[in-house]
């Protein structure tokens, strides 16, 4: 038989916030960060909702580099001032080793991004730093490469980690990436890390990003990451994925109920 029976390890966020005790902790926000105007009605919708943690990339990881890249420093701003405007916490992306001071300035959770999981200088340096890290898995990535790669975090000092499952590529084409449920299930029971369930880069389609919430929070998500967007179809990235803002209350009570239910 196989043991699991670890106990996840709470990350306190400024005294205030805690993920991976008794409640569920959505984190939700646009793919990009496009303008002061787009984050503050994203902000507003979240206050309305009770959600604290607004996510939003301003250093993009793009296929192709034609696509746009992020505002770099100019979109940290835009989420710091909102963010302080709203009483919520910022969680962003640090795309090299070249942005960790920079990021850190301006968010509370500093995000690695699927493609920059086993990036191990990038691991080092957030490692160094006094943020929690929430760690997307590699989209080929192994349970085990990928708790290796929180090692890499850990073994800096900084084992405030969150585990992020985004979806991982299989054969299945229809839709973006495969949401790995059992990953979920395998790292709750056996990391202290908390862990969150990423359902918008997982299906990539906007009509099943609620089903995946379900299916990651049921599989024992400690929260969800998840991309929202005051107009999804003019969003700059990721708007097929992107849930419009009348969809927030339809997400947090579906997280809600999974929670009751557990
Ligand atoms: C994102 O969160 O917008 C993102 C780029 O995610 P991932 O690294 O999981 O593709
Ligand atoms: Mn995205």
């Amino acid at each position: 038989m196989t043991e699991t029976t670890t106990t996840t390890r709470p990350v306190t966020i400024r005294d205030d916030v805690v993920i991976g005790g008794n409640d569920i902790t959505l984190i939700l926000g646009p793919c990009s960060v496009e303008s002061y105007e787009q984050v503050r009605a994203v902000a507003e919708v979240l206050v309305a909702h009770g959600v604290r943690l607004l996510r939003g990339g301003a250093f993009k990881p793009r296929t192709s580099p034609h696509a746009f890249q992020g505002l770099g420093r100019e979109g940290l701003e835009i989420l710091r001032a909102v963010a302080d405007e709203f009483g919520l916490l910022v969680v962003t992306e640090a795309l090299g080793v070249e942005h960790v001071p920079l990021v850190a300035e301006y968010a509370d959770i500093i995000q690695i991004g699927s493609r920059n999981m086993q990036h191990f200088p990038l691991l080092w340096a957030v490692g160094e730093t006094d943020k929690p890290v929430l760690l997307k898995r590699g989209f080929m990535a192994t349970v085990h490469e990928w708790l290796m790669a929180a090692e890499h975090i850990a073994s800096r000092g900084n084992e405030r980690i969150l585990l992020c499952e985004r979806g991982i590529r299989t054969f299945e084409t229809a839709t973006r990436n495969t949401l790995d449920t059992n990953a979920i299930a395998l790292v709750k029971a056996t990391t202290p890390f908390p862990v969150i369930g990423d359902p918008s880069h997982a299906t990539g389609r906007t009509d099943l990003v609620i089903p995946a919430a379900r299916a990651a929070l049921a599989a024992g998500a400690d929260g969800l990451i998840v991309e929202v967007h005051p107009r999804p179809e003019e969003a700059l990235s990721d708007g097929q994925q992107s849930l419009p803002l009348e969809q927030v209350p339809a997400l947090v009570d579906a997280a809600r109920r999974i929670a009751e239910a557990l």
